[in-house]
C-alpha cells in the first residue's frame, strides 16, 4: 500500500493549505452540466476547514496550452463550487503573483478560495521549478486530492508535493486505498474483466493484469481479436488481424502464469450497428461473414457469472460489447448486476473504472452498488497498467 500522510497526519491549523483538486467538469455556454467532479472534493475541503486550515484550491481547466484562454476560465465554475460546497468562494484572477498573493492574504479561517487555471501557465505541464516556487510561496502545506491528475508530472499534481509538507486528500485517500484493494494486496481469487474496443489501446493493461489476476476476462471487440489469434472466424467484427501474434503471447503468458483467460463461447451478431437491429445468438465460431460480433452470448455470462462467484476481488475496466446500443448491452448489463449483486452481499470487493466503464454500469443501474468507481480515467488505467503515478510517488517521498 501507498504510503502517504493523509489531512489527518498533518498540522493544518491556522495553515493556508494549497489544494490540488480535479474540478475539470463539463460546461456548456459558461454553465456546469455535470458537476460530480465538483462534488467528490467537498469532503476534503470541509475537512481541511475543520481541522483549522485555509483551503486554496488549485485547479486545471481544459487545455489552454501555457496560455490565458477566457473560455477555459474557472471563474465559471464558482457558483457550481459555492453551491456544492455551501457557502461564497473568493476568486483569485491568478494562480501566482500579485492577484494570487493579495487574494490569500486576504483570506481567515472557514473561507476558501480557488486560483486560476493553472494551465494558464506554461510551468505548469513542463513542471518549471520556478513556477512551482511561486505557487509554494502561497502556503505552508500541500495537499493533493486530484487522483485523476496524478499521472501527470505537472507543477501543481508533482512539483509542489516537493517543495511543501504534502499529504493526500480524501478522495485521493479513497481512491487509493480502492485500488490497493483490487490490485496491490487483493483477496483472492481475483478476477478482471476487460472489455472496450481494441486489445491495442490496452496491451500494456492486459500484460500487466496476465501477472496479478487470477482470472481475466477478455470482451468487447478487443475479444474478437483474441478469437482471430486462435483461428476462429469473426466475419465483419471490429478485430486487429495485426495483433493475432500478440493476443497469442498474451494467452501463453498468461496460461504460463496460472491466469485463466476466460473468452466468448457464444456471440450475439447483426449486420448493422444500430439500435434494434436485427441479432441472433449463435455459438462462438459461427459468425457469418456478413455479419458483426456486437456482444456476448447468455453462455459466455452464465460461465462469467459461475468463476466471478468463485472470486473475492473484481477490477473491471470496459464493457462487454457496444453497450451504448441495445440490445448489445445485455452481457455488460447481466455481468454488472451480477458484480453489484455479490458486493451487496458482502462476497465480492469491485472496484471499475475508465470513461466508458463508468457510463456502463450507470446504464446497467449497478454503479452505486460497486464498492468502488473510480472516475478517474486516464489515471486509473495507468495505474492498472502497472505504473508509477507521479502525483503519488511525490506524496509517498514527502511522507518519509
Ligand atoms: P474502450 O474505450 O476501449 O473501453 O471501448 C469502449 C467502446 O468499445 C464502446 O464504445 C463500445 O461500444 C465498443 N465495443 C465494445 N464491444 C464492441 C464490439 N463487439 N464491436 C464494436 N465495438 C465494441
Amino acid at each position: 500500500m501507498a504510503q502517504f500522510n493523509s489531512i489527518d497526519d498533518m498540522d493544518l491549523d491556522g495553515k493556508v493549505v494549497l489544494t490540488r483538486v480535479d474540478v475539470n467538469v463539463p460546461v456548456e455556454n459558461g454553465r456546469v452540466t455535470d458537476a460530480t467532479r465538483i462534488e467528490k472534493i467537498v469532503p476534503t475541503v470541509k475537512d481541511i476547514q475543520a481541522a483549522g486550515g485555509i483551503p486554496v484550491l488549485l485547479a486545471h481547466f481544459d487545455r489552454p496550452k501555457g496560455k490565458r484562454v477566457e473560455g477555459m476560465s474557472l471563474k465559471q465554475i464558482v457558483p457550481a463550487l459555492e453551491e456544492a460546497l455551501g457557502q461564497p468562494v473568493v476568486f483569485a484572477e491568478d494562480c501566482i503573483g500579485g492577484p494570487a498573493k493579495r487574494a490569500v492574504a486576504a483570506l481567515e479561517k472557514g473561507q476558501v478560495a480557488l486560483m486560476e487555471n493553472t494551465r494558464f501557465h506554461e510551468g505548469e505541464e513542463t513542471n518549471d521549478a520556478t513556477f512551482a516556487a511561486s505557487m509554494a510561496a502561497l502556503g505552508s502545506v500541500y495537499i493533493n486530492d486530484a487522483f485523476s491528475a496524478a499521472h501527470r508530472a505537472h507543477a501543481s499534481t508533482e512539483g509542489l508535493a516537493r517543495l511543501l509538507p504534502a499529504g493526500a486528500g480524501r478522495l485521493m485517500e479513497a481512491e487509493l486505498k480502492a485500488l490497493d484493494a483490487a490490485l496491490g494486496d487483493p483477496q483472492r481469487p481475483v478476477m478482471a474483466v476487460v472489455g472496450g474496443a481494441k486489445v491495442s489501446t490496452k496491451l500494456e493493461l492486459l500484460t500487466n493484469l496476465i501477472e496479478k489476476v487470477d482470472h481475466l476476462v477478455i470482451g468487447g471487440g478487443m475479444a474478437n481479436t483474441f478469437l482471430v489469434a486462435q483461428g476462429v472466424e469473426v466475419g465483419k467484427s471490429l478485430a486487429e488481424r495485426d495483433m493475432a501474434d500478440t493476443a497469442r503471447a498474451i494467452i501463453e503468458k498468461a496460461e504460463a502464469g496460472g491466469c485463466k483467460i476466460h473468452l466468448p463461447v457464444d456471440i450475439v451478431v447483426a449486420r448493422e450497428f444500430k439500435a434494434g437491429a436485427a441479432s441472433e445468438t449463435l455459438p462462438v465460431g459461427e459468425c457469418p461473414a456478413d455479419a458483426m460480433i456486437l456482444d456476448a452470448g447468455p453462455e459466455t455470462v452464465e460461465a462469467l457469472r459461475q468463476a466471478m462467484t468463485a472470486c473475492r476481488t473484481l477490477i473491471w475496466n470496459g464493457p462487454l460489447g457496444a453497450f451504448e446500443i441495445e440490445p448489445f448491452d445485455a452481457a455488460t448489463n447481466a455481468a454488472a448486476a451480477c458484480a453489484a449483486e455479490m458486493t451487496e452481499q458482502g462476497s465480492l470487493i469491485s472496484v471499475a473504472g475508465g470513461g466508458d466503464t463508468v457510463a456502463a454500469l450507470n446504464k446497467a443501474g449497478a454503479a452505486e452498488k460497486f464498492t468502488f468507481i473510480s472516475t478517474a480515467g486516464g489515471a486509473f488505467l495507468e495505474w492498472m497498467e502497472g505504473k508509477e503515478l507521479p502525483g503519488v510517488a511525490a506524496l509517498e517521498a514527502s511522507k518519509h
